[in-house]
């Protein structure tokens, strides 16, 4: 059975994994991304776990490498991110497998996965909420990238102005107030999952934080409704791990913040904290496909 390595590039953790044609993950491995060491750490990191993935085992080895990256990114570059503070980084930089190689956009990868192997759409956002908070707009059943690949950059969207200050150099942004890393921040803990505890717990200031982060995606939500009228708002991430404490309160907000037109449906993504793993493995499979100059499939 062939197989591709994948790996998932995000601010806090590497996910990586042996992904197989039909999408099935074979393995599954998570690593710390070592961000505080600065860019060139990071490389070496990614550089390592893909060294890893494609050591042979029982005889095989994958076929191709599919790798995910956030911030700008091109079919040769990591163009740019902040999280990383790296600029202009090929892909050769990466890996230097003699295997067929793909890089691609974190988000996008990940949004990818779920119109193949997850709920899908033609007119959906994708929004997975972790570290920060991206988001990868499908338009009539294609992800749009925009003029320049900046496209669906929900998290700095302002929705408080002259608020909180923001990792991106703004004030304000959703991703200030929503993103897991926020979250966690504001209540002195080091997850999302803490806060929502202790939200359970009608603790005040984890009650204040949750409200400010649920109205904060509301407002960006609502803005996104209005220009580009989504069927449909997945949320990925760490954050979407909560469930109906999060997508309940969400989908009132946002429906009382649409005062003539019915809101989108707001749900978790079927994939989970694993759909950047398979889009990265579609990026293999894709890397795969250009190499033996068969026609690459356009998505969905
Ligand atoms: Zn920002």
């Amino acid at each position: 059975m062939e197989y591709v390595a994948a790996v998932d590039v995000g601010g806090t953790t590497m996910k990586g994994g042996l992904v197989a044609r039909e999408g099935t993950i074979i393995s599954f491995d998570r690593r710390p991304t070592p961000r505080a060491e600065g860019p060139d750490r990071v490389i070496a990191a990614i550089s390592a776990f893909v060294a890893d993935l494609c050591r042979p085992r029982s005889g095989t080895r994958p076929v191709a490498v599919g790798l995910a990256v956030p911030g700008l990114v091109t079919d040769t570059h990591a163009v740019f991110s902040a999280a990383f503070g790296w600029r202009d980084v090929p892909l050769s930089a990466f890996t230097d497998v003699a295997l067929p190689v793909a890089l691609g956009h974190d988000v996008r990868a990940a949004a990818e996965a779920e119109l193949v192997h997850g709920a899908g759409g033609r007119d959906v956002l994708f929004l997975p909420i972790g570290t920060g908070i991206a988001g990868a707009c499908v338009l009539s059943g294609s992800l749009y990238g925009g003029a320049g690949g900046w496209a669906g950059q929900i998290g700095h969207i302002p929705v408080r102005p002259d608020g909180r200050a923001c990792g991106c150099g703004q004030r304000g942004c959703l991703a200030a107030y929503a993103s897991a890393k926020a979250i966690a921040d504001r209540c002195g803990e080091t997850s999302a999952e803490a806060v929502v505890r202790r939200v359970a717990q009608g603790d005040d200031r984890a009650v204040e934080v949750w409200d400010e982060a649920v109205e904060a995606l509301a407002l960006a939500l609502a803005t996104y409704t209005m220009v580009l009228d989504p069927a449909a708002v997945v949320i990925g991430g760490g954050l979407s791990l909560a469930g109906e404490s999060l997508l309940v309160p969400l989908r009132a907000r946002l429906a009382a913040r649409l005062a003539f037109r019915p809101a989108p449906e707001v749900r978790a993504s079927a994939l989970g904290v694993r759909a950047g793993v398979m889009g990265a493995g579609l990026l293999g499979w894709r890397a795969l496909a250009q190499s033996r100059g068969d026609v690459d499939e356009p998505l969905a």
